[in-house]
């Protein structure tokens, strides 16, 4: 007992000491929330030579890929949101990972069984052709008013100088040591004498400075055609293990990578409460699950039950839209996806009925029929839930406005830590293992298919008031994600916190399970509120920390605040222009 107060305790101190690092900042003019202190530097210096919010967003998230690159970075993807003040509307860009041309339904089978996702994930075939490079030019070209040069710059810099390996990079890098391991070009980069850097290092990445140089003079196509490219291919298809490892090599093709595209589209809109809720559409099962989830919760007048409760039907509520998620939700591309009826109010009314007001669900629940409420009911598909593989918690948010009231909300991912482990021989940056996102198990909707986009849980979200942004928002953690920015918005909206707080609580997340997976961090497992919400059924599972999110608010007097995590991920920052 005395033991855990005194953890409680340094804990505790952790946090305060991580709060003088400044994650709130309110100003007028632009605002950056990020996981890295010289990522949101790179954005408000972008911001303050005149660049606009996508300019600055891709600056930072050109640092996040030096800092932090394990979660993120050009050998990967993600999916931006962005408010065009000007046009007064929102747009989605996808630029998840693609699987090759070679793919099909049972490339993670071995002898007809699903093989275990550990085994596939340090692996050439567990790569998805990145989309990062592709989703920043379509972002600058169309809604930037920089090029590469410009924005890669401080990430140059950044890579050229070094920076202090920290404690939160020295545990990431520790718990990848065994993957780093197998391959050569990763243990040169990442290891010494096959351990993870220390504390303290000084890291410098010139190789990855090289190749945003290479970017910087060639534009997109320095990364998705000639030597840069060849390289690529080369890395999945004979992967660069230490001498002695074997593992599943892929057959990427040249054509794979010229041919690849990011992908405009319309957002998931939703309403709750008379705020406008835009969402990241499919292949990300963000944008419904969160929309799906607030039209539930819609159906309860929140606000004036007990915390406690409202809290229950949080949960419950998230419990269910798993369900229909896992059930329903892959790349729109090549599965009918009943989008309109999992997206409808009349849906939204009937899964609450399913909801009893005073106690848990006992453990799983099976999803609703939404193709009741398509206007088109022909529609064959009624798939079953399969087997889901795990779905672990990384990747960084970001996210950054300027003054003509622009809003960028970006998440990207390289999807596992440190993503498949292969770094490019030479070239600085480690390829994703996006394509473990796909169902191993098959029939599936998000089964593994040539040309698909594996389902994502990523959720930049961007919401309006009265037409105008009021806040945004978007977190890191796999599927942890979709729950993370639906319970900061029911804090928010509902149980009366500011952004502030209620990005900054304790996180409960239910994804339909027989427990709801809570922060060791916070010792919430033993809090009252815990107590609380026992009382109703609901069983606690532990982990250390669920996703570090980062928001702005836009204030109702014009000022704006940028917000960042305070203590999760070892705390982000937090910068605005004019104070
Ligand atoms: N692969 C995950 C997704 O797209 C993101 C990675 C993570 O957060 O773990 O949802």
């Amino acid at each position: 007992m005395m033991q855990r107060t005194a953890v409680g305790l340094l804990l505790l101190m952790a946090a305060v000491a991580a709060w003088g690092r400044q994650p709130v900042a309110t100003g007028r003019g632009g605002a950056v929330a990020t996981i890295s202190e010289p990522a949101s530097q790179a954005a408000l210096q972008i911001l303050n030579r005149g660049g606009n919010a996508v300019d600055a967003a891709v600056a930072a998230a050109a640092v996040l890929g030096v800092t932090d690159p394990f979660s993120c970075g050009i050998g990967g993807g993600g999916f931006m949101l962005i408010y065009l003040a000007k046009d007064k509307r929102v747009i989605a860009l996808d630029h998840r990972e693609t699987a090759p041309a070679y793919f099909h339904p049972a490339v993670f089978q071995q002898g007809g069984k699903a093989m275990p996702w550990e085994a596939a994930v340090p692996s050439g075939v567990a790569v998805g052709v990145p989309g990062t490079v592709r989703g920043w030019h379509d972002a600058l070209a169309r809604y930037g008013t920089m090029d590469f040069a410009q924005v890669l710059k401080p990430a140059i810099k950044v890579a050229e100088r070094g920076f202090s390996v920290g404690p939160n990079f020295h545990r990431i890098n520790s718990r990848n040591e065994a993957k780093f391991a197998r391959f050569t070009s990763t243990s040169a980069l990442y290891l010494k004498d096959g351990k993870a850097l220390p504390v303290g290092t000084h890291f410098r990445n010139p190789d990855l400075a090289g190749t945003y140089r290479l970017l910087a003079r060639q534009g997109v196509r320095g990364f998705y055609e000639g030597p840069l490219a060849a390289q690529i291919v080369q890395a999945v298809n004979a992967p660069p293990t230490q001498p002695g490892e074997a593992v599943l090599s892929a057959q990427m093709t040249l054509h794979d990578l010229k041919h690849y595209e990011a992908r405009l589209r319309q957002p998931i809109r939703s309403t709750y409460r008379g705020y406008e809720i835009y969402g990241m559409p499919l292949p990300s099962s963000g944008g419904i699950a969160i929309a799906e989830a607030l039209n539930i919760l819609e159906q309860f007048d929140l606000k004036a039950l007990p915390r406690a409760q409202a809290e229950h039907l949080y949960l419950e509520t998230s419990r269910l839209v798993f369900a229909d998620r896992n059930a329903y939700v892959a790349d729109g591309e090549f599965v009918d996806v009943p989008g309109e009826g999992l997206l409808a109010k009349a849906y939204a009314a009937e899964r609450a009925r399913a909801i009893d007001l005073a106690a848990a669900a006992s453990g799983k629940v099976g999803p609703g029929d939404p193709y009741l409420f398509q206007n088109d009911q022909s529609v064959p598909l009624r798939p079953q839930p399969a087997a889901l593989a795990a779905e672990p918690a990384h990747t960084t948010h970001l996210t950054v406005s300027d003054r003509e009231g622009n809003v960028v909300a970006y998440t990207f991912t390289i999807e596992d830590w440190g993503g498949s482990g292969i770094v490019v021989p030479g070239r600085g940056f480690l390829l994703n293992n996006e394509m473990t996102d796909f169902d191993f198990s098959g029939p599936h909707p998000n089964v593994p298919e040539a040309g698909k986009r594996p389902r994502s849980s990523m959720s930049p979200t961007i919401v309006l008031r009265q037409g105008r942004p009021a806040f945004t928002l978007g977190s890191p953690g796999g599927s942890t994600i979709i729950t993370t920015v639906l319970q900061t918005i029911v804090n928010h909206l509902d149980l009366g916190m500011s952004l502030a707080d209620a990005l900054a609580a304790p996180r409960l997340s239910q994804r339909n399970g027989n427990e709801t997976q809570v922060e060791k961090r916070f010792g919430y497992a033993a809090s009252p509120q815990a107590k609380a919400l026992a009382a109703y059924g609901h069983r606690w599972s532990e982990t250390d920390e669920i996703g570090a999110a980062n928001a702005i608010r836009f204030n109702p007097d014009g000022t704006v605040t940028a917000i960042s995590e305070p203590v999760r991920h070892g705390g982000g920052s937090a910068l605005v222009q004019g104070r």
